[in-house]
């Protein structure tokens, strides 16, 4: 149950209006190409994909999204990406896409109104020494956690995608805590729950979610005894509060191999998995990971 800091998300409107390609410029921008969303209104905090169709299909496209690059892949009718949709984007998230023909500076624009995230509110009672601001030694190590989970995610951008399957859940056990919820402490919400939580006792096993290179294995205050995989193509999957782990960072592992074990690790009520799922540095609904690279 780890969560992350509070941010009040602007939500748009509850309207539904279409998904409108923009060109950068009246003039020929990426002549002949179109941009559309699958989903056609993406939700907040959820993956999802771009398509280009119809397209003269250019040796390579480069795009950009909520700060984070775009790995197109060519489809049978053009190329694809997938985006991810910050859980407290505010406004439309805009899609940036330039193309190398005919000219390096042309570029579309598509500005994706996002679905309204409603995600649960639930009330939560911690001990007292999470409740309270950090002293300035544990500010600075939470900093430092948090800093080399950034690598690992700014990384994962220049590895190359490791996998061709589709991710799959770590535990087949039951869900107890899902992506997004609103926890409020002493009446107060403080922070949402950035990934999925998994049921098991410790010791049960944890398995990777896909194919990828173990980027860090160690210990942080909050998310206890941590795992963190790169999958490439942007991907980072990360298992928390284990009490095993059983890779060493530089370990490829492959889909389904078991990383380690359930525990309850770090800050934590009781042993289960809290399971994060990212795009760079963008945390996503595990749901949507699943959903996503699950559909051709
Ligand atoms: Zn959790």
């Amino acid at each position: 149950m780890l969560i992350a800091p509070a941010f009040s998300p602007v939500l748009p409107a509850a309207t539904t209006p279409p998904q409108v390609q923009k060109p950068a410029s009246a003039l020929a921008a990426c002549p002949g190409l179109a941009l559309v969303t699958d989903p056609a209104q993406p939700r907040h905090g959820a993956l999802f994909k771009v398509r280009i169709n119809g397209a003269p299909v250019p040796a390579s496209l480069k795009g950009r999204a909520a700060g984070e690059p775009l790995h197109f892949t060519p489809t049978g009718a053009g190329h694809e990406a997938f985006v991810a949709a910050p859980i407290d984007a505010a406004g439309p998230l805009r899609i940036v896409v330039t193309c190398t023909a005919p000219s390096p500076s042309d570029s579309i624009v598509l500005d994706v109104v996002l679905a309204p995230a409603d995600y649960p509110l639930e009330r939560l009672t911690v001990a007292p020494r999470f409740s309270a601001p950090p002293d300035s030694a544990l500010a600075a190590r939470m900093r430092r956690e948090s800093a080399m989970a950034a690598e690992v995610s700014r990384r994962a951008h220049d590895t190359p995608r490791l996998w061709t399957e589709p991710f799959r859940r770590p535990r087949e056990s039951r869900v107890t805590s899902t992506f997004g919820r609103g926890r409020e402490f002493n009446g107060t919400v403080t922070s949402r729950h950035m990934g999925t939580d998994y049921a098991g006792a410790v010791g049960a096993p944890v398995h990777a979610a896909n194919r990828g290179i173990v980027r860090l294995v160690d210990a942080f205050f909050l998310g206890g005894n941590v795992v963190y995989l790169d999958h490439g193509a942007g991907f980072v999957t990360a298992y928390l509060h284990l009490s095993e782990q059983t890779v060493a960072v530089g370990d490829t592992v492959e889909q389904g191999a078991v990383i380690g074990t359930v525990g309850a690790t770090g800050r934590v009520t009781g042993p289960h998995l809290h399971w994060i799922t990212r795009y760079g540095a963008i945390t996503v609904d595990p749901a949507s990971v699943l959903r996503e690279t699950g559909r051709r």
